[in-house]
């Protein structure tokens, strides 16, 4: 058993799905400007998003989780908010969720921090309820923060956007009212930017059946990527 059947065993996504074809995407255009935004590279914006108090949820947290990987990367993951582990050590994704998400990348050759940025769309942790669960970012939260979102994806200008759950497809597709299921399996466009959805690593953690779904959506990003280079 090689490295990459023994990632997808791990990940009970073998044996592998086979993507039925689909029509390659048309050249991307360049993004274009999204709004008129006075952040205007990293270390600016950077400091921006570590000072701000713009909205409810910079008060429950214990830091602003900005990003982590490469400022030119291909591709870019875009996910929720941070969570408890991500609320501590001020990087996406390095809880269980995270551990999942970096079995997922390495199962189609990818690695955090190569070619690949993470990032979430709202850059404090929102509360949990009673039960201890994590909520999701409120409407006019995410609205606050998401310009910050909209200005790293203007500086990576990535060749492909990966939404990680219904709070990322609902933020980058505005006026997409459907559910993450039907918006599964087709390339969508943020500004010109190629962008597919798939589900987030910690729905999948809660519901390991749909592996196979997440596997059927990164298949197709891979073979997007793979198209636009040949
Ligand atoms: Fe600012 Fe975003 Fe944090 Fe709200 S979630 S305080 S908008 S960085």
């Amino acid at each position: 058993m090689d490295r990459q059947e023994a990632i997808l065993r791990e990940l009970n996504l073998y044996p592998q799905w086979v993507r039925r074809d689909v029509p390659a995407r048309e050249a991307v255009t360049t993004v274009g400007a999204i709004h008129e935004s006075p952040l205007r590279n990293w270390p600016e914006l950077k400091e921006t998003v570590r000072g701000c108090t713009a909205c409810r949820l910079r008060a429950g947290c214990t830091q602003t989780v900005f990003g982590v990987g490469d400022e030119q990367a291909d591709w870019l993951f875009v996910g929720e908010g941070p969570g408890a582990d991500e609320d501590v050590k001020g990087e996406p994704f390095v809880g269980e969720a995270g551990k999942l998400l970096d079995n997922m990348l390495l199962a189609i050759k990818l690695k955090r921090g190569k070619n690949v940025y993470i990032t979430n769309v709202v850059k404090c942790r929102p509360p949990v309820d009673g039960s201890g669960k994590q909520l999701p970012p409120k409407p006019d939260e995410i609205a606050t923060c998401l310009p910050y979102l909209q200005r790293q994806i203007e500086l990576i200008q990535p060749k492909l956007i990966v939404a990680l759950g219904k709070v990322a497809s609902d933020a980058l597709l505005t006026g997409k009212e459907a559910t993450l299921a039907s918006l599964r399996g087709t390339l969508h466009d943020y500004h010109g930017i190629p962008l597919i959805v798939t589900y987030h690593p910690a729905y999948l953690l809660r519901s390991p059946s749909e592996k196979a779904r997440a596997w059927q959506d990164l298949c197709l990003a891979v073979k997007f990527m793979a198209d636009k280079s040949a």
